[in-house]
């Protein structure tokens, strides 16, 4: 059976699911050796070419997953400002480490688990949850308990509770607090790295964090991801500085090898402006089509990342999101499923386009998609 995919590895494939450029050059590294354990000229060759998109990761360490590079670069926040409390969003994903599963997005948010078990009750309190895009919130926090924070981490484009853009100033604010107070602003561009614009949010934005997480397209498919920043933070790191971590994988050729030959690719074809605006042009289509079924629905779009919330008012936090109808998004789900259209299985995941969304393959999507809508019960 085949399917029209826009979940796409949770935004990881950007150039469809076997790139030529990346398959070739992963079969050429595996022949070479499927890993060493020890740095290979390729991981320098992609160190820099992250370094070129992303400026402000004058350092950087590969790792094998988002969660591993949020894990880390948490660790690294806390030794280095000599401080414990860290501020999250709630409906923010960050991966599964243990001090970042508190209000989470993502599968947890899907499976009404937000707050995991097994997380130590002492670690959890140290971590804050305020609403995304509160700028209220965040200064009356850090009013009360500035000189104890650690760092701030966001999702700069939250998307793991379907797709909730920054409110403007929301990012900047964020910055101008965390310099005032002695914090850190990490940017968890595990998802929008390489997805909104070669450099991330930070260079749509133009906010530069301390620390950067990435992940997902940075791996070109395979189990790659990195995080870095200032210099003088990334020094804590071990074996400059007292900060331990380490991995057997970090950096293993054949996921080096796949994350460059997707990078490369981006970086020459620049395929951003052309996704947005193929996404666009879906989206526009999508609420017609809703429009015409007398649907209330909202879509979130940025770049080539899109969600359709069965919600009749705008959507900017997690309590927003909450007011769409996880039951009819179910339905919607499933009718499509049965016709060769696989959206994100939640109502708190967000839909990736590629470059392999052809315009004939998205007509085929909106045919589906227009008999689907026609049969949904309303949701009122
Ligand atoms: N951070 C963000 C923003 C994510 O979306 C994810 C995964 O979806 C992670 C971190 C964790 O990454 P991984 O699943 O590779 O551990």
């Amino acid at each position: 059976k085949r399917y029209v995919d826009f979940c796409n590895s949770w935004g990881a494939s950007i150039l469809g699911h076997a790139p030529t450029a990346a398959t070739s050059a992963v079969s050429r590294a595996a022949k070479r050796g499927m890993s060493f354990g020890t740095p290979t000229e390729q991981e320098l060759l992609l160190a820099q070419v992250i370094q070129k998109a992303f400026p402000s990761m004058q350092k950087m360490r590969f790792v094998s997953s988002g969660t591993e590079a949020v894990m880390s670069a948490i660790r690294v926040a806390r030794a280095a400002t000599q401080r414990e409390t860290l501020v999250k969003f709630s409906g923010c994903y960050h991966g599964h480490a243990d001090s970042l599963l508190v209000k989470a997005g993502s599968g947890v948010l899907t499976l009404s688990m937000p707050d995991s078990a097994g997380i130590p009750a002492a670690l959890a309190q140290r971590t804050r949850v305020l609403p995304y895009n509160d700028m209220d919130a965040i200064k009356d926090l850090f009013r009360r308990e500035g000189q104890s924070i650690a760092a701030v981490i966001v999702e700069p484009i939250a998307a793991n509770m379907g797709l909730v853009p920054p409110r403007p100033g929301f990012l900047e604010e964020l910055r101008t607090l965390t310099s005032q107070f002695g914090a850190l602003l990490i940017f968890d561009e595990v998802i929008s790295g390489f997805r909104v614009s070669f450099g991330g949010a930070q260079t749509l934005y133009k906010v530069t964090p301390d620390l950067t997480c990435l992940g997902k397209i940075v791996g070109g498919g395979l189990p790659l991801a990195v995080y870095g920043g200032r210099r003088d933070i990334m020094e804590w790191v071990a074996p400059l500085g007292p900060v331990y971590q380490a991995g057997t994988l970090s950096g293993n050729p054949v996921a080096v090898a796949a994350g460059l030959a997707v990078l490369n690719s981006l970086r020459s074809k620049s395929p951003y402006k052309a996704l947005e605006a193929l996404t666009e042009k879906f989206c526009v289509q999508l609420e017609k089509i809703a429009q015409n079924h007398g649907h209330a629905i909202r879509v979130n779009r940025l770049g080539s990342m899109w969600t359709l919330f069965f919600n009749n008012a705008p959507v900017v936090d997690l309590t927003s999101v909450q007011r769409s109808s996880a039951s009819v998004y179910a339905a919607f789900f499933q009718a499509l499923l049965e016709r060769g259209v696989y959206l994100p299985p939640s109502p708190f995941e967000t839909a990736f386009m590629t470059t392999s969304h052809t315009g004939g393959i998205l007509k085929k999507a909106l045919k589906e998609i227009d008999k689907v809508m026609k049969k949904l019960p309303s949701h009122g």
